[in-house]
């Protein structure tokens, strides 16, 4: 009787507990009355609305030039977003050691990487967080005296633009480049979006504030103006991917990732290959690096044997972004057919 009893309990203890579990995966929305009617599930869109939904930004003329500069075959463009703990603040983390993370390169990460860049005769863009420059005034100072450094645009506190409304998003927009002019004496021309992220305000904003170019977007590796409504900005576009970014090979956030960090000589063999092709084909090749992620020891070193394999060859132009996008622009001219591709 009483080993019945038990089994009665506990039958009920674990009805109860799978109900609790049940009832817990069910969202949390608004009350019935409160339901506003749902989206159209996009196998239900017409073409008009698919076709208006990719418009919105879209890649344009190809900006290759015939030659690049002093007869070289490829554009190298180095950049370094020097986002320090803007990534952490912009999540509303503000842990002293998550911090701590992204203090490592501004103290740390970035003397390596200007020293690197002295050593070689490299000059580099580097897209700064506004919050980011405030918060290490001196590190902008020590990029910007080396006189051969460009600094751009990275959002005020690596916001995500998408989930900005357009007053908010122009407002950053605005402060960032006002903010980043006082800190450097010269305004920036030229923009990265936090986490490359954009809104479909972006590209308008930055025709708005007069931008030269953007370095966010991936619908090439070649350069090319931004459309915006299947129309032309003006604004030209320096393509980057994941697979030329350092944080997706060596970022590990020990809350939300089990990525393993790589192995430097395998991103190296990857980036090297990257280089050949875009040697081969005479174009372009942009790395986005962070000075806390790549400022590492071992990466570091294998970021200068990337920089040997490159300058090995000689007929390469290593340039900043601004210079990049200034020479295509001037290049391509108004309304001229670009280079057929191959
Ligand atoms: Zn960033």
């Amino acid at each position: 009787m009483r080993r019945a009893l038990t089994f009665v309990i506990a039958l009920a203890v674990a009805v109860g507990a799978a109900s609790y579990v049940l009832r817990s995966r069910q969202p949390a929305g608004p009350s019935p009355d409160q339901v506003s009617p749902a989206p159209p599930l996009p196998w239900t869109w017409d073409e008009a609305r698919i076709r208006e939904m990719v418009e919105r930004v879209r890649a344009g003329r190809d900006l290759t030039p015939r030659a690049w500069p002093n007869g070289a075959r490829v554009a190298v463009g180095l950049s370094f977003d020097f986002d320090n703990e803007t990534g952490s603040l912009r999540e509303g983390r503000d842990t002293p050691s998550l911090l701590s993370q992204g203090e490592y390169g501004a103290r740390a990460g970035l003397p390596r990487v200007l020293a690197l860049l002295e050593r070689r005769k490299i000059p580099a863009s580097f897209f700064i967080p506004a919050v980011s420059g405030l918060l290490h005034e001196s590190s902008v100072k020590a990029i910007v005296q080396r006189g051969v450094h460009e600094v751009g645009l990275h959002g005020w506190i690596h916001e995500r633009n998408s989930q900005l409304d357009e007053a908010t998003e122009r407002t950053l927009m605005r402060r960032s480049i006002e903010t980043l002019e006082r800190l450097t004496g010269k305004r920036p021309v030229g923009m990265r979006t936090p986490s490359w992220d954009y809104s479909p305000y972006t590209v308008r904003l930055a025709q708005e504030l007069g931008l030269l170019y953007d370095s966010s977007l991936m619908a090439d590796d070649r350069p090319y103006e931004v459309m915006a409504a299947g129309r032309p900005t003006g604004i030209v576009e320096l393509p980057v991917e994941w697979i030329l970014d350092d944080y997706p090979y060596f970022w590990m956030d020990r809350a939300s990732t089990v990525r393993p960090t790589m192995n430097p000589d395998e991103v190296l063999s990857i980036w090297q290959a990257e280089f050949d092709v875009a040697y081969a084909e005479g174009g372009l090749f942009i790395l986005t690096m962070h000075p806390h992620v790549i400022g590492h020891r071992s990466r570091i070193a294998m970021l200068e044997r990337l920089i040997d394999h490159m300058a090995a060859k000689r007929d390469v132009w290593f340039a900043t972004h601004e210079q990049i996008a200034r020479y295509v622009t001037a290049q391509a001219g108004a309304g001229e057919p670009s280079r057929p591709r191959g």
